[in-house]
């Protein structure tokens, strides 16, 4: 490559990020409003839970108040939650609650499954009404909804009601349009493949 081949290879380069800058820019510019925001994680790909953990792991460093519901209790524990929990409560405040049951193909029971969800919605909506909370993950809430245990309007009445400044995750696969619709930012995980199928068993410390 000769002197000049190169230089007008970083003119070209120049050009598209200033291009690309003043796109950013203009966005940036655009975005004005301060508010909590709904962000759905949805899908059959794996990444949903490890994402909304992610950023309740990055509100808690700012030292913003942070609460947990999972909506299925994993038959296994969850590493995020052993870090998260021993961390000093009045530097990085984070109530983290499950259902009491174990995974809903297991225990067959409706009605147990049922009152748990509602017990746990409970605390739900609780956090939902707390100025104070900035940010409320509702991990695998969309099983919740499509079993039933939890009334629709409900829950989201109770999103929509919630302080201005407060953020909602959910998580869960099969999230359904009314989900989609009542949420700012959607992103759907997508399979393409997964170690399992191949008859790898889950890990410690990676799947949960
Ligand atoms: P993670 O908790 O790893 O972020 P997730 O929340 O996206 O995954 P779920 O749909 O909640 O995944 O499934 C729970 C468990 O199933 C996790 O251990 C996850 O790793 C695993 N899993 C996720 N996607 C798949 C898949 N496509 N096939 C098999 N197992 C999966
Ligand atoms: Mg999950």
């Amino acid at each position: 490559m000769t002197p000049s081949d190169d230089s007008s290879k970083q003119q070209r380069h120049k050009k598209r990020m200033q291009a690309r800058k003043e796109i950013v820019d203009a966005g940036v510019a655009s975005a004005l409003e301060e508010r909590g925001i709904v962000i759905l994680y949805t899908g059959d790909g794996k990444g949903k839970t490890t994402a909304a953990v992610g950023t309740a792991t990055r509100a808690l460093g700012y030292g913003y108040s942070v609460v947990v519901a999972q909506f299925i209790k994993g038959a296994w524990e969850c590493g995020e939650k052993n870090l998260l929990s021993a961390l000093p409560p009045d530097r990085y405040p984070l109530q983290w609650y499950e259902m009491g049951t174990d995974f809903t193909w297991e225990t067959q029971d409706f009605e147990a499954d049922k009152a748990a969800a509602l017990a746990l919605w409970d605390r739900v909506r609780a956090a939902l009404a707390d100025d104070s909370v900035y940010l409320v993950v509702l991990d695998e809430l969309t099983y919740a909804l499509n079993y039933h245990w939890l009334d629709r309007e409900e829950v989201l009445q109770a999103i929509a009601a919630r302080p201005a400044a407060q953020t909602v995750i959910v998580t869960g696969r099969g999230a359904k349009q009314y989900l989609k619709e009542a949420a700012d930012t959607v992103t759907e995980m997508r399979a393409l493949k997964h170690a399992f199928a191949d008859g790898i068993a889950a890990r410690k410390g990676i799947e949960w």
